[in-house]
């Protein structure tokens, strides 16, 4: 690789790792022939210590950029090296990771140039030549840009497997102060073009499997917390809406980490990534547990507890409805249940199909005994210490502090780094 390309891969890598709204998972892109398949694998998926995925090129087109949001390094008014790639390069750039085995796929963002509608046609063309011209069946997250023609987002959607704008700040009030050449609309407007385009293709490809895949592993996008004052209700009743109007597949969460000195911007120096892991526990619980935003914050807690998990801390204020009795409990009272993931709920209702659970069989079907003990009985078994009346029990619930690596994703995609810690974004609660 030309050295000044490895530059500015260099530079365009770095300047991509703030945006953490990339997953791969979803697409059944198939080979046709040419080379890559979302289909076989997946994708695998790598995450840093932090949480960032890896495996994929994450990259931005180039880092210039006309709009100056406070949060952005790479925002007009800050003093850094501006790099861009041509689309053809970015082509070149992916195939040649992808032969070499360091990825399976493209997540391509960019700086604003020009105007959003040229950005974006940068954008399809660097897709459009993988896509033509390589072949490349492999996985695409393109990022569309906010105020691009609806027909460039149309395109878009074609060429890429996912989509993403990033809704960045939860309020229109916190994105007119800190990004304020964005408008909500300009955000939203897009996202909901995605959303009405995706059941449409749906129904197109009901009646013809021949009629092209628009956006097959749907949209995302992410949220930074932290940069403004906005609560975890807020935040975790826009995804709630996200999720049940416009289907997004997921929407991403980053502890705002101040790159760039701003007036607007908090003094404090980090939000705790805490705070990020807490509202990922929360978008899994309305996603896959049942779980409403009103149920987990209201307006006198508007903030998710830092010491407990968010189904611990909801189960604490409804003890009313515990302890559960493991051989009677609909799967949905199972889920609730501090302690009881998606998969050990499954098992105990496959498993009591057979005779009555006891506590001896529950650690083996993977529930978390160290919290659901307090909640549960089997057989008509109780075996939490202090009992539901306790006042420690609150103190025998609080989480450790855990040791999370405040770095960000570095793409060193030589040495890419794989977190085991992956199950604190999977959601196992
Ligand atoms: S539009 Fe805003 S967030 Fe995006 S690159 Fe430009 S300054 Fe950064």
């Amino acid at each position: 690789m030309a050295t000044d390309l490895t530059e500015k891969l260099k530079i365009l890598a770095d300047g991509a790792k703030y945006d953490v709204s990339c997953s791969s998972s979803g697409s059944s892109r198939a080979n046709n022939g040419g080379i890559g398949n979302a289909a076989s694998s997946g994708i695998c998926h790598s995450w840093t210590s932090d949480g960032r995925c890896v495996s994929l090129l994450k990259i931005l087109m180039t880092n210039r950029c006309i709009y100056d949001c406070a949060y952005c390094v790479n925002r007009s008014s800050n003093d850094t090296q501006r790099v861009a790639l041509t689309p053809q390069e970015v082509a070149e750039l992916t195939i040649g990771f992808y032969r070499r085995n360091y990825i399976e796929g493209l997540f391509l963002s960019t700086g604003v140039v020009r105007s959003p509608d040229y950005t974006m046609e940068l954008l399809i063309q660097a897709v459009r030549t993988l896509r033509s011209e390589y072949r490349f069946n492999g996985y695409i997250h393109l990022k569309l840009v906010p105020g691009a023609d609806p027909l460039l987002v149309q395109q878009a959607g074609l060429w890429a497997d996912r989509v993403s704008v990033n809704l960045e700040l939860p309020t229109r009030e916190s994105l007119l102060l800190l990004a304020p050449d964005k408008s909500r609309d300009a955000v939203v407007g897009p996202m909901r073009q995605v959303s009405s385009l995706i059941v449409s293709n749906r129904a197109e490809r009901k009646q013809s499997r021949k009629a092209p895949r628009f956006a097959p592993a749907g949209q995302s996008t992410q949220l930074i917390v932290g940069a403004t004052p906005d609560t975890d209700r807020q935040i975790v009743t826009l995804s709630e809406q996200l999720y049940q109007r416009l289907e997004l597949k997921r929407v991403y969460y980053s502890a705002f980490i101040p790159t760039v000195a701003d007036s607007r911007l908090p003094a404090r120096p980090e939000t705790p990534l805490r705070r990020e892991h807490r509202l990922y526990q929360a978008d899994w619980l309305l996603r896959y547990y049942g779980f409403s935003a009103h149920e987990l914050l209201d307006e006198a807690s508007p903030n998710l507890d830092s010491e407990l998990d968010p189904k611990t801390g909801w189960a604490l204020r409804h003890l009313e409805l515990f302890p559960v009795e493991i051989n009677g409990a609909s799967y949905e009272e199972l889920l609730r249940v501090p302690g009881i993931g998606v998969r050990s709920a499954q098992r105990i209702i496959q498993t009591r199909r057979q005779g009555h659970l006891g506590i001896d069989d529950l650690t083996r079907l993977g529930i978390v005994m160290k919290r659901a003990r307090y909640f549960i009985t089997a057989r008509g078994q109780y075996v939490g210490e202090s009992g539901l009346e306790s006042s420690s029990l609150r103190s025998r619930l609080v989480d450790a502090p855990k040791q999370r690596c405040p770095v960000q994703l570095s793409l060193d995609l030589e040495q890419p780094v794989v977190d085991e810690t992956a199950s604190l974004i999977t959601g196992e609660l």
